[in-house]
């Protein structure tokens, strides 16, 4: 009789630009574990009945992607204490009992590959932070929890930004500006973007003021989603900018470590994925 092949997937909307299965299949074929990891779209009106549907067939995780981390959490029947500090998830684990687990392990990605690759220590920065969804929560929380000086937060929707400032409830340190006041409001040490303006081919325009000279840029995205920005912030002399590309790695190494109790290869997974996708 064959072995029974775990299930795993990534669910997003867009979803095809996602490089998931690719490291998922990396680490599987490192570590030797067998296993089928897949990518579904799912808009966010079929989001819930899709999870529903993949864990009900054998699924054993999902990551979650944009524009879904939101409903992920809410739809979870338990949660980490990251994950219900952040009200986001990013990681959905089918749990032995048979109820689906809310994780987010974003935050902590995100700084590994600052910290590590990138050489960026945010302690004691002025952050611009651009975005207020779901990976900009995670990204917030974690750059409070690394001792930043202060995080300025900009959204389009302003009110998403007021609101992400009101769960971070650390007054001192967290002020929100409108978009259109970006002009007036730098110059800062680290510029975090965390829009999806990139992944759906959308312009964004930013002030040059925001940069100071030895300022370090960082995109969540990767490839040529990220390019944009990271042109940007080279071209109004940003010391270093760096895209996501690292962080997503991180994410799903920690995924797979959750999943499967060991740690892949992250440089090696890294070296092989970043030909064709680094911006
Ligand atoms: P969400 O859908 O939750 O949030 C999207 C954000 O982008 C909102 O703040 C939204 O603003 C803003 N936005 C969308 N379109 C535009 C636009 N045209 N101009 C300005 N702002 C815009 O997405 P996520 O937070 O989950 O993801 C954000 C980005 O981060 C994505 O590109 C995603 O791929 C990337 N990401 C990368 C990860 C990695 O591991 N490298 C992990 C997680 C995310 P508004 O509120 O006004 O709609």
């Amino acid at each position: 009789m064959p072995a029974v092949v775990s299930r795993y997937a990534v669910i997003g909307h867009p979803i095809a630009h996602s490089l998931s299965p690719r490291l998922h299949g990396l680490f599987a074929a490192q570590t030797g574990i067998a296993l089928e990891y897949n990518a579904i779209d799912a808009t966010p009106d079929e989001f819930a009945d899709t999870v529903r549907a993949f864990f009900a067939h054998g699924g054993r995780g999902a990551n979650v992607t944009l524009p879904h981390k939101a409903a992920a959490f809410a739809l979870a029947d338990a949660q980490t204490a990251t994950a219900r500090r952040l009200g986001v998830a990013n990681v959905l684990t089918r749990l032995p009992d048979g109820r689906i687990e809310a994780d987010s392990n974003d935050g902590a990605g995100m700084l590994a590959d600052m910290r590590g690759r990138c050489g960026i220590d945010p302690r004691g920065s002025e952050v611009l932070l651009l975005g207020a969804g779901g990976a900009s929560r995670a990204a917030a929380f974690a750059l409070l929890d690394a001792d930043i000086r202060r995080i300025t937060i900009a959204n389009r929707t302003t009110e998403r930004a007021q609101s992400l400032a009101g769960a971070l409830a650390d007054a001192t340190r967290v002020r929100v500006v409108g978009w259109d006041d970006l002009e007036s409001c730098g110059p800062f040490d680290l510029i975090v973007h965390a829009t999806s303006a990139g992944v759906q081919h959308a312009a964004l325009a930013l002030p040059p003021s925001l940069a100071r000279a030895s300022a370090a840029a960082y995109d969540l995205s990767y490839g040529p989603a990220a390019r944009p920005f990271i042109d940007w912030a080279r071209r109004v002399g940003c010391a270093s900018a760096f895209d996501g590309l690292g962080m997503l790695v991180e994410t799903a190494a920690t995924s797979f470590e959750h999943w499967h109790g060991v740690r892949p290869d992250v440089d090696a997974a890294l070296a092989k994925i970043s030909a064709g996708n680094r911006s």
